[in-house]
């Protein structure tokens, strides 16, 4: 997205806060977490990595709430179009599983560690890495369906197994 187009329909999240947003976001383990200095209000200071921002001469920009490489990093973890085609152009369109070009509109950008794991994370705790490049790849429609459905049948014999545990432990504490 070009800067000016970004930068005015986001001027608009200037004053929201972090309690709103938990509101919003609480429920949802998708929505990636923001950083304390994002809910600044200080012009000159940068909403990502809170440094202030300072020019060739060592004077505070305060027209300034971004320092271009934390906004691209910012438009790169909450703009899915964003990411996508970054991860596309980084893979050279190819599924990480199989190894064939994937069609354009018919693949998935996958977590390689799965975002579920953040679900009982409360949302301003989640994880970065989770929505960083490094744990991001493509994968074909076939694939990711695959992947998906292996990790969920490995988080319910996961459930299983702690519940015959604890069944044990009870068994063992009154059967005695
Ligand atoms: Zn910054
Ligand atoms: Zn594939």
């Amino acid at each position: 997205m070009p800067f000016r187009r970004w930068s005015s329909k986001h001027r608009k999240t200037f004053g929201i806060t972090r309690e709103e947003e938990e509101k919003k976001h609480g429920k949802n383990y998708r929505v990636p977490p923001k950083p304390d200095s994002y809910y600044t209000n200080i012009k000159g200071c940068c909403r990502w990595c809170g440094d202030m921002i300072i020019r060739e001469d060592e004077t505070v920009n305060y027209r300034r709430s971004w320092h271009p490489k934390c906004l691209e990093e910012y438009l790169f973890i909450y703009h899915q179009p964003e990411t996508r085609k970054h991860i596309w152009i980084r893979d050279g369109g190819k599924c990480a599983y199989c190894d064939k070009a994937a069609t354009k509109g018919k693949w998935q950008l996958d977590h390689i560690k799965p975002l579920v794991e953040q679900k009982d994370v409360p949302w301003h705790k989640r994880d970065f890495s989770y929505w960083m490049p490094d744990n991001l790849q493509i994968l074909c429609n076939g694939c990711h369906k695959k992947k998906t459905s292996k990790e969920a049948t490995e988080r319910a014999r996961k459930r299983r197994g702690e519940k015959v545990e604890v069944n044990k432990r009870v068994r063992d504490k009154y059967i005695c």
